[in-house]
């Protein structure tokens, strides 16, 4: 049971941190997902194109944080949260950014991307996917430090 609390808190702080970009960003636009920690192997995080969870009357995307992603540096997670938020905006705005079931980024995720403070870099099988985080949102993340000392210590117990 203990792992579910901590993972609970985990993604507690992902929630304050989603508010946190979503207005610095989006001006507060983007719809809030249910955000989950979950052991993801092959990548950092995804978001659901569909809208996998129901909150109270309204169905919402899923947005993953990989458990792993958590034992990275601040500004590396915030640039995971980011991409992920990116993904979600483009749902929104009907811009298919993906191809090949999502495993494919297209030129228009980079470009979306890049506007958003993210460095991208292009991969043959991930297209442009991979994802780093520029020195502005790097010099702003360091106001999430607490978050980064806090997921740590949860990571530890669920390695455990
Ligand atoms: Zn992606």
């Amino acid at each position: 049971m203990k792992q579910t609390i901590k993972t609970s808190r985990a993604a507690g702080y992902l929630e304050k941190m989603f508010r946190a970009l979503n207005s610095r960003y989006f001006n507060g636009q983007i719809e809030e997902p249910v955000i989950t920690v979950q052991s993801t192997p092959r990548s950092y995080g995804h978001v659901t194109t569909d809208k996998a969870w129901r909150r109270g009357e309204e169905n919402r995307h899923e947005l993953n944080i990989g458990v792993g992603t958590l034992d990275r540096p601040i500004e590396n997670i915030v640039a995971t949260l980011l991409h992920e938020m990116v993904h979600l905006w483009n749902i929104r705005k009907g811009v298919q950014d993906c191809s090949r079931h999502g495993a494919y980024h297209k030129k228009r995720f980079r470009d979306a991307a890049t506007s958003h403070d993210l460095a991208i870099s292009y991969d043959i099988r991930i297209g442009w996917s991979i994802t780093e985080p520029a020195n502005y949102l790097i010099n702003t993340s360091i106001g999430f430090q607490t978050f980064r000392l806090v997921t740590s210590s949860d990571h530890s117990v669920l390695e455990k």
